[in-house]
């Protein structure tokens, strides 16, 4: 069987940005490789839903890869924009927003002092692996099979083996030395730390790692993980980056070190990545910490970072005005709802014998077609992800946005009501027996 061309306006858009920027894309996932097909071009999006350009409305499971909490187009946040943008876009000095934006920041998150703003969660990570470079004077840094910290070249090597190993480079154009300072280990293997740090400790800057993985398919930290993190690192005078760019401002008020807080951890990290919601939806990102470390970036401290629009005035305000909107009834909303999904969707497979697991962090979740869910990434990758490519396309062709890859989040908005939920109940049915019938050349199938 093949499938129908359902989108003949994003078909003639993609084969004209192929002409004219590499692949079609300007993020390689928007371009359905993982699952074939043609990428679906949004036109528009309202609350919990997307509209194509050839008038298609779907119910949107991606959310822009977190940063639309609030869901699309949220009144207050339009507003806010709207009514920064009146006053300009870009001054090159700092605003008032910027100021706004820190202390709500700070306000959330204990382990923070002091922020920078940046404009991507990539420069929010390279700029923290920076300072805790030129904060302790070391080269090397810790980081896990599996977890995405943005396309910074260093954290772009994944080793190929649970074993402490040092990485070669993920991709052409990052040098064997870049990845030579870049030790990867399995996620959630505490030994393989205590190994690494036993052999290089005294060269290691830094650990980065997720706060909850979840850029390999939702893959939690085990109890403590984190805080063994922090203990070793701080052992052996290393500093801990945890980075909650897809986490931060979702999955509580104060990102997962706030769950971790309540479940009563007694640890901190030093650095703290952010982005995604705290943009809501523009480009805005931050990194923080102790006052003590930050103090050492420029024009404090001798660690320079800079960006011409680095706290953009528009920007601040549709971050700012997006995290006003998250209050504590937002964040328990935002846990049923996600807890919802997955459950319709789980049971869904069930009615259809399809083996898979419901592998959740906070309000993260995604589904693996596996036995058990995965604690790292060379466990990730055991499951039958072609079973996926079979349900995303069936869930598509019926008005559901799903992640166009086995290995992401699935996200849900505060837009997201009983009446979005309607429109997934009625889909589930034939996609679980889509996914049942899979087989594994099944995205061959998808023009
Ligand atoms: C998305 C993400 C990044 C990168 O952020 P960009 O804004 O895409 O550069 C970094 N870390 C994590 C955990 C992410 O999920």
């Amino acid at each position: 069987m093949t499938y129908p061309d359902l989108a003949p306006e994003s078909q003639a858009l993609f084969a004209r940005g192929r002409a004219v920027t590499p692949g079609g894309v300007n993020s390689p996932v928007r371009a359905f490789k993982a699952v074939g097909g043609t990428p679906r071009f949004m036109a528009s999006g309202h609350g919990p839903y997307l509209v194509d350009v050839d008038g298609r409305e779907y119910l949107d499971l991606v959310c822009s890869w977190g940063p639309m909490v609030l869901g699309h187009a949220h009144p207050t946040v339009v507003d806010a924009i709207q009514r920064a943008a009146t006053h300009g876009f870009s001054f090159g000095t700092p605003t008032a927003g910027e100021v706004l934006l820190a202390e709500e920041i700070v306000s959330r998150v204990d382990a923070v002092d002091q922020v920078r703003l940046v404009s991507s969660g990539t420069e929010a990570t390279m700029s923290a692996i920076r300072l805790a470079r030129g904060f302790t004077g070391r080269s090397k840094v810790v980081k896990f099979a599996g977890c995405y910290h943005g396309h910074v070249d260093s954290l772009l090597a994944a080793a190929g083996s649970g074993l402490a190993t040092f990485a070669l480079p993920d991709t052409p154009g990052v040098t064997g030395a870049q990845a030579h300072e870049t030790i990867v280990l399995a996620y959630n293997d505490v030994a393989a730390v205590e190994a690494a740090f036993a052999e290089h400790g005294s060269d290691i800057a830094a650990v980065i790692t997720e706060a909850a993985a979840a850029n390999m398919g939702v893959v939690a930290p085990r109890d403590g993980f984190n805080g063994e993190l922090a203990r070793i690192a701080h052992e052996y005078g290393a500093l801990l980056v945890i980075d909650e760019v897809m986490t931060g401002f979702r999955v509580a008020r104060g990102g997962w070190l706030e769950l971790e807080n309540r479940a009563g951890a007694d640890w901190s990290p030093d650095l703290v990545t952010f982005g995604k919601v705290m943009g809501g939806g523009l480009p805005a990102a931050a990194f923080g910490g102790r006052a003590e470390i930050m103090s050492h970036l420029a024009p404090a401290g001798p660690v320079y970072q800079a960006g011409t629009l680095a706290g953009n005035p528009v920007a601040a305000a549709c971050g700012l005005a997006t995290l006003m909107q998250c209050s504590p009834e937002m964040y328990e909303a935002l846990d049923r709802t996600a807890d919802r999904v997955g459950r319709l969707v789980s049971d869904a497979l069930g009615d259809e014998g399809v083996v898979h697991t419901l592998a959740t962090a906070g309000n993260l979740f995604s589904i693996f077609f596996s036995e058990q869910a995965p604690d790292n990434y060379d466990q990730a990758r055991e499951q039958e992800a072609w079973r996926y490519t079979a349900f995303f396309h069936s869930l598509l062709d019926n008005g559901v946005y799903l992640p166009p890859s086995a290995y992401e989040a699935w996200f849900v908005s505060a837009a997201h009501d009983d009446n979005a939920l309607d429109r997934l109940v009625s889909a589930l049915p034939a996609a679980a027996k889509a996914a049942a019938a899979a087989h594994p050349d099944i995205a061959k199938e998808f023009v």
